[in-house]
């Protein structure tokens, strides 16, 4: 094969030109990004080992060498990793194909600003052309076969690829960075050993520079955590995701029974995977002895703790387990739910000691909890204890179910909660008139996910779960004053048979209130809890749903009522009363958040305001 010259993709070309001509300061990032390259292909290789010895150099050292030459200032990342083909470097490096490349540009047609982008993002390889005047890519893949192949490129439009038989001999991939004169400190040893302990101090395999190993390379997870410090974790947790703000809980875990284990996970501070992060998928780095199996791991935590980052490593994997065999694995199910009472476990005492710090966490996670609480019956008791929520005592604090319990009175034998789209319409509801009067806590469910849960999730602590609005509801403190009625049996009569004959099919019946105090009246629940909260599932997805039946309860002792008891008495089918009818009905639906479209009221709303204004 002779030298050929290739062109790049265009949005290649778009992105080196950016490079190139980039002011940005903190360029050091470009050998974060070629030694995270070449430990992922060290990575690669050592996994492909342990069930395959027909590779080129089996016994290799696995190891990054970094050497620096000032006077030619030039710059050589060497591996023996699983090296590239001739097609593979025309794919990986001619093409346009990994994900941080292609976010970089979206962000950066909508930012205009690369220098702001560039730090945040791996760029990858492409980076290189911030420092570099050309490059030159010598790689031997692993695979017997295969010929040793050279990529050039000044980062103008375009690369050559030439043979290299005769220039590379071992595994493993060679990248000579001749530096641009500005750019000539990259040539320096202490400058790459700065930049390695910043950047690249946990990559687990040695990067030498001169004759010395620059990096730790400790697998931090295999310490103990008492030799850990805070800074290390963070550092570590950085390192991994190139997230930039520390982590909000880190978790290390060590055991031998029943099943060994070294994991150091981590709960992010923001829910968002950071666009830019390092971690392109959920899941987690799961080790064998050392050996990295899978970058990422979905089946070491249940789904609803997808949003946890970190390693596992453990000794009780088979050494020549592959990737598929791993879910059917004995030791994998141990793993997994060790892992998940621990991490529960933790964020249980940090709900208890640090009730600041798990607010922060609840805010941004306690949807994924709810979800298990939801979907994950046999975690269902643990992950109720994690659960908070706002209640009718006010304030921003967050009630646990524990909590709410404790000060239970000691007549009351459920938890009473309330559902709707926020805690403003709800602070409004009538179904709160009792529970305001008798002091008694209602928990305040708003969230989408409450509805989903509460399907599932029954009782805590044998108390059950008891929506405010079910028709069967028994209230304790009945030593209560009867509410003094302001209307007469005969007028009570001629209005809830208005009533019925004017929403008629949209309720199952119309019934004097014995709670109601504040509020003319209120809906209530006659049907199974389930199908009414499902049709309120339904509503949240944009589903089509059903305005379930309820029964309407009327307050005697309410002022407006007694005012349309009168107008029903002298009046047989009067619009005004029929149309305050409607409107009594639409704003206790509009209040339990069930109202489909709340703009229909205006014409009546029109109409009534008309009628008092001429009165
Ligand atoms: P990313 O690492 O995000 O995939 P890069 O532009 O850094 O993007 O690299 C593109 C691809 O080139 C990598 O995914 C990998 O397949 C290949 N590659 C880069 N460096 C090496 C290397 N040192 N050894 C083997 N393959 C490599």
């Amino acid at each position: 094969m002779t030298t050929e010259s290739h062109e790049f993709k265009a949005e290649i070309q778009q992105l080196l030109n950016i490079l190139v001509h980039s002011l940005y300061t903190d360029r050091d990032i470009f050998l974060r990004e070629l030694i995270s390259n070449a430990s992922d292909a060290l990575s690669r290789v050592q996994f492909e080992l342990l069930t395959n010895r027909d590779v080129v150099d089996p016994d290799a050292e696995l190891k990054i060498t970094i050497e620096c030459d000032k006077d030619a200032r030039t710059l050589t990342i060497r591996d023996t990793g699983i090296g590239m083909t001739r097609d593979e470097i025309v794919e990986n490096l001619g093409t346009i194909a990994h994900s941080g490349a292609a976010e970089f540009l979206k962000k950066l047609q909508a930012e205009k600003k690369p220098a702001d982008v560039i730090g945040q993002f791996g760029v990858g390889f492409y980076s290189v052309y911030m420092v570099a005047e050309e490059v030159a890519v010598t790689s031997r893949s692993y695979q017997p076969e295969a010929a040793a192949v050279r990529w050039t490129s000044k980062g103008d439009n375009t690369y050559t690829l030439e043979d290299a038989e005769t220039l590379r001999a071992d595994r493993g991939t060679e990248i000579l960075v001749r530096l641009k004169e500005d750019a000539a400190e990259y040539a320096e040893e202490w400058k790459i050993e700065q930049i390695i302990k910043k950047h690249s101090d946990f990559v687990s395999f040695p990067i030498t520079v001169k004759d010395h190993t620059a990096n730790q390379q400790t697998a931090l997870w295999r310490q103990s955590p008492r030799e850990v410090t805070a800074e290390q974790y963070d550092n570590f947790y950085k390192q991994l995701t190139l997230d930039f703000e520390a982590p909000l809980l880190h978790v290390h875990f060590v055991a031998d029974v029943p099943v060994d284990v070294h994991a150091v996970l981590y709960i992010p501070a923001k829910r968002e995977r950071n666009m830019f992060s390092l971690r392109k998928d959920d899941g987690l780095k799961l080790y064998g002895r050392k050996v990295l199996i899978q970058e990422y791991f979905k089946e070491l935590l249940p789904p609803y703790f997808r949003f946890v980052q970190g390693v596992v490593d453990s000794e009780d994997l088979p050494l020549n387990v592959s990737r598929e065999s791993i879910q059917n694995n004995r030791a994998m199910a141990k793993l997994k739910s060790t892992l998940t009472h621990k991490l529960i476990g933790e964020l249980e005492d940090l709900g208890q000691q640090d009730a600041a710090k798990y607010a922060t966490f609840w805010k941004e996670f306690g949807p994924f909890i709810k979800e298990g609480v939801a979907t994950e019956p046999a975690s269902q008791a643990d992950l109720a204890k994690l659960l908070r929520f706002k209640s009718n005592r006010g304030g921003d604090d967050w009630v646990s179910l524990a909590a709410y319990v404790e000060r239970m009175k000691p007549e009351q034998d459920a938890i009473y909660y309330i559902l709707g789209d926020d805690v403003h319409s709800i602070a409004s509801s009538p179904h709160l008139d009792y529970f305001r009067k008798h002091e008694l806590e209602v928990l305040y469910l708003t969230e989408p996910l409450d509805s989903f849960m509460v399907v599932t999730l029954k009782d805590f602590n044998d108390k059950k779960l008891q929506n405010v609005d079910d028709a069967k509801l028994d209230l304790p403190a009945s030593g209560d004053q009867p509410i003094e009625s302001k209307v007469a049996d005969e007028d009570y009569a001629q209005l809830i048979a208005r009533i019925k004959t004017v929403l008629g099919e949209k309720l199952t019946d119309v019934r004097e209130s014995k709670v109601l105090t504040d509020s003319p009246c209120r809906l209530v629940s006659p049907e199974e809890a389930a199908e009414r909260d499902m049709q309120r599932v339904k509503r949240l997805l944009g589903q089509d749903y059903e305005i379930p039946k309820k029964i309407m309860e009327i307050n005697r002792g309410h002022q407006l009522i007694a005012d349309m008891a009168a107008l029903a008495q002298s009046k047989q089918n009067d619009a005004l009363l029929d149309a305050s009818i409607q409107q009594l009905y639409e704003s206790a639906l509009l209040l339990e958040g069930l109202l489909p479209n709340p703009a229909e009221m205006v014409p009546r709303i029109q109409q009534l305001m008309e009628a008092a204004l001429r009165h």
